[in-house]
């Protein structure tokens, strides 16, 4: 029996980069996959269909914004009608508007922190009500190494994905005498659309630093996902798991 057959996961902003990549790990480990995106449609549908035809799971994209609170309600909702039940929840969905702090506009700041933070109470917050009913579940995190350690021109970004980490403790302790784990992943530089726009000797810079000399994939960040999403991780729970090459930053 494979890894994750008959659980589903719920993973938001799974169109392209990391989220892809965990949706597609967690499928070809037998969950059926429910994903989320903003705007992208084609990309979403054509992902869709592959996850079908390749992996034999049952795989759905909805189009369903992780920083309204009403379209988390609705999501999760709508999950639990076309999947049954609700296992794990991916919560991966996030943006950058960087900024130095004076320059950094009201808008950079709330876009940032509604769509990095405030998404993840949302999602788990009416994710948690299923895992509750089932008494198991798996609650995951992508937060950042620069919610660890600070990042010039990132004052919004870090802190929400600072902000992420208490979250991730905080939801472990509550939920925890209900065997629902709460953990969250710090990756380091993974290039994906996130990171297209850095200039290459930015990124030749952040290579040079990295102690494996070389950036990281979301496949590499896909692998931590499913250790904590299966029972494989199953006494570990508040953890914040660096996948970042050695990068202290
Ligand atoms: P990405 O390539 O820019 O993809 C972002 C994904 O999030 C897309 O699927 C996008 O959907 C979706 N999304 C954006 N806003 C959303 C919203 N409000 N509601 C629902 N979905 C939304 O980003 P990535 O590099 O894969 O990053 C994924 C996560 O890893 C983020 O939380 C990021 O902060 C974190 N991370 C990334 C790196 C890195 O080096 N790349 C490092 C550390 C942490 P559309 O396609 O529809 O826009």
């Amino acid at each position: 029996m494979k890894l994750l057959q008959g659980k589903t996961a719920l993973i938001t902003g799974a169109s392209r980069g990391i989220g892809k990549g965990i949706a597609e790990k967690l499928a070809e480990a037998g969950a059926n996959i429910a994903f989320t995106f903003l705007s992208s449609v084609d990309k979403a549908n054509t992902f869709q269909s592959h996850l079908t035809s390749t992996y034999g799971v049952i795989a759905i994209g909805y189009q369903s914004d992780a920083s309204v609170f009403a379209d988390a309600e609705k999501l999760v909702n709508d999950v639990q009608r076309d999947f049954g039940t609700l296992d794990i929840l991916v919560n991966n969905a996030g943006i950058t508007r960087d900024n130095l702090l004076m320059r950094m506009t009201e808008d950079q700041w709330d876009e940032v922190m509604n769509t990095n933070l405030k998404s993840a109470f949302n999602l788990t917050k009416f994710a948690s009500k299923p895992m509750m009913k089932n008494r198991w579940g798996s609650i995951i995190n992508i937060t950042s190494i620069v919610g660890v350690s600070g990042n010039t021109g990132q004052a919004n970004y870090a802190a929400s994905k600072a902000g992420m980490i208490g979250f991730t403790k905080s939801i472990a302790k509550e939920l925890g005498s209900r065997n629902i784990r709460s953990n969250a992943i710090a990756p380091g530089f993974i290039e994906t659309e996130m990171t297209e726009h850095l200039k290459d000797d930015v990124i030749k810079e952040w290579i040079n630093d990295i102690p494996l000399k070389r950036s990281g994939t979301a496949q590499d960040v896909a692998n931590v996902v499913l250790f904590l999403a299966s029972e494989m991780s199953s006494f570990v729970t508040g953890q914040v798991i660096h996948v970042c090459g050695g990068l202290e930053m």
